[in-house]
């Protein structure tokens, strides 16, 4: 039997519809929920993700400001930017898409944001909040894997879980989002020994490595939840994830595609917490 299959494209189409019930009551009452974007450099994946969000802001009735900058900006400017941005009662969230060109600082840019509207959740703050059990946001990636759970009612607690993948924006903070929901969670990275040994353990399995097709059917305990976070292009130029979906679905009881999986879900939920910051700005 192949596994069931989470449809992330058509999770998004439902979120996406209720959180725009919800912009459109917001600005109903005179808050538009308004999202700004800064993209620096010609990265061709960095101008797809920020057309793709702006977009999708756009088609959910919020504001998106987009600020595009050249490759060799001053930093100055952008902290500037931010800091204009951070003062402006009517921007709800601020993002800055990853990676920045190498002479600036990331860290400081992205602690420059205020945790207020840092609605991607990388601002130390709002990492240690999540840390806590007590989020401010939490980032989009692992938000939408927990949406992903949720609509596919894998069971959580006690779960054995296995993420490949020990990034600030993904790995670990999917950690601690399932560690509050009382899997047993471990992590494993480039140096983990005997990569299989953890995987084959998993009853849910999270790869954010970052490699086409890692993970093998092999790889899989029969009838885990298999959760690929990766994108990748294969030498055709296709997308794929970290996962090698033809034989892992043979052996898995639920897997995410890609595309159409978690990619749609990340967008989701950040359009999803810069209306929660809309609605905080409310209070
Ligand atoms: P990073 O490169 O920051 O992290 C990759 C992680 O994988 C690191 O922890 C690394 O270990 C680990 N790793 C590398 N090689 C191996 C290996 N052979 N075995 C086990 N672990 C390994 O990537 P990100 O977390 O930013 O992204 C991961 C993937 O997810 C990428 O394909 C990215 O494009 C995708 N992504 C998708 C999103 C979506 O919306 N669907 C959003 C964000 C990312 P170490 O720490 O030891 O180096």
């Amino acid at each position: 039997m192949t596994a069931k299959i989470i449809d992330g494209n058509a999770l998004s189409t439902e979120v996406r519809g209720q959180l725009a019930e919800r912009a459109a009551a917001l600005t109903s009452v005179g808050i538009t929920p308004c999202l700004a974007v800064i993209l620096v450099g010609e990265d061709p994946a960095s101008a797809v993700y920020v057309r793709n969000k702006v977009a999708a802001c756009e088609k959910a009735g919020m504001i998106s400001l987009r600020d595009v900058y050249a490759a060799d900006v001053e930093p100055a400017l952008v902290f500037a930017r931010i800091a204009e941005l951070n003062a402006d009662p009517s921007v709800h969230g601020i993002l800055v898409q990853l990676p920045l060109p190498k002479h600036f600082d990331s860290e400081a840019i992205l602690e420059s944001i205020s945790p207020e509207k840092d609605v991607d959740g990388f601002h130390a703050e709002n990492v240690g909040a999540l840390m806590q059990g007590n989020p401010r946001f939490i980032p989009c990636t692992p938000y939408g894997v927990m949406k992903m759970l949720e609509s596919a009612k894998v069971p959580l607690k006690g779960a054995e879980v296995v993420i490949v993948g020990r990034s600030n924006i993904v790995g670990k903070p999917m950690a601690m989002l399932l560690l509050a929901q009382s899997c047993t969670v471990t992590i494993c990275h480039s140096q983990s020994r005997d990569l299989a040994f953890h995987t084959r353990r998993a009853d849910i399995l999270v790869a954010a490595v970052g490699r086409a097709k890692m993970i093998t059917g092999d790889m899989i305990k029969p009838g885990a939840t298999v959760i690929d976070v990766g994108i990748n292009r294969t030498a055709e130029g296709k997308l794929c994830g970290d996962v090698d979906f033809e034989t892992a679905k043979e052996v898995a009881g639920v897997i995410t595609p890609v595309p159409g999986g978690v990619g749609p879900m990340t967008i989701t939920m950040l359009l999803a917490n810069t209306l929660e910051a809309a609605e905080r700005s409310l209070k």
